[in-house]
């Protein structure tokens, strides 16, 4: 049986968002700060999965960053924050996006081991064995640009795959470069740039604007200024 909530919380009125721990909560953070709302709990401290808020109207739930589209989706959550490429696994489904928030920026890259010719192995028309968690995203890549892949889906810890011969590459988000240089790889490509969005329920949307309308209105003026 398949439970479909259209609307998380209606009942009560109240708002809930949905956040992963780590960059994108810490980030969103100035964001709700900006909008009155304060999150009165630490995700990293406390074993809460439901956060409350200064405002008894919203609270956060805080699940894994590819969880956060589904949530949204069903109507569990009102709203939440989730990468670009978090979005582009997801497909977008039943989500309204109004908002690019420019936070947790990264860069969706192709990576190998330092003594891999890449560019050697593309114009060759090498069949490449790629690891990722993002097969979407490097499908669509490696289609446009004409080369043949064989993609190994991962769920962490990609970097591992070409350092013990499971991939000669990985698609993955790279943002300082530290967690390539430490494993011996080097960045070969850049797919795209990411950065965080606001995802909207869109049956919310409708039935909650009164309530969601001033936070997204706070969240668009704060997040002109991020970086
Ligand atoms: P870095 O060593 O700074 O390049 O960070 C790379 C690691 O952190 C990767 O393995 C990513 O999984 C993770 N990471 C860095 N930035 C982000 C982000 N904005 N969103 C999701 N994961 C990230």
């Amino acid at each position: 049986m398949t439970i479909t909530t259209k609307t998380g919380n209606s009942a009560e009125g109240g708002l809930i968002l949905a956040l992963s721990k780590g960059r994108i909560f810490e980030d969103t953070l100035p964001l709700l700060e900006s909008a009155g709302i304060t999150v009165l709990e630490n995700p990293e401290s406390s074993r809460k999965l439901i956060l409350p808020t200064n405002d008894p109207g919203v609270r956060v739930l805080i699940v894994r960053a590819s969880d956060v589209p589904t949530y949204v989706q069903h109507g569990a959550a009102d709203f939440g924050v989730a990468g670009k490429d978090v979005l582009l696994e997801h497909g977008g489904e039943g989500l309204y996006q109004p908002i690019d928030l420019h936070i947790a920026s990264c860069r969706m890259s192709v990576a190998t081991n330092a003594g891999f010719d890449y560019e050697s192995a593309v114009r060759q028309g090498a069949r490449l064995r790629v690891a990722t968690k993002f097969v979407n995203t490097a499908r669509e890549h490696f289609a446009r640009k004409g080369v043949h892949v064989d993609l190994i889906k991962l769920y962490g810890s990609m970097e591992l795959a070409p350092l013990v011969g499971l991939s000669d590459a990985i698609v993955d988000v790279v943002s300082t470069g530290g967690t390539l240089r430490a494993n011996n790889l080097v960045e070969v490509e850049k797919i795209m740039d990411i950065s965080s969005r606001l995802v909207v329920n869109q049956a919310a949307l409708k039935l909650k604007r009164e309530r969601l309308q001033p936070i997204l209105d706070a969240f668009e003026r704060a997040s002109q200024t991020q970086g």
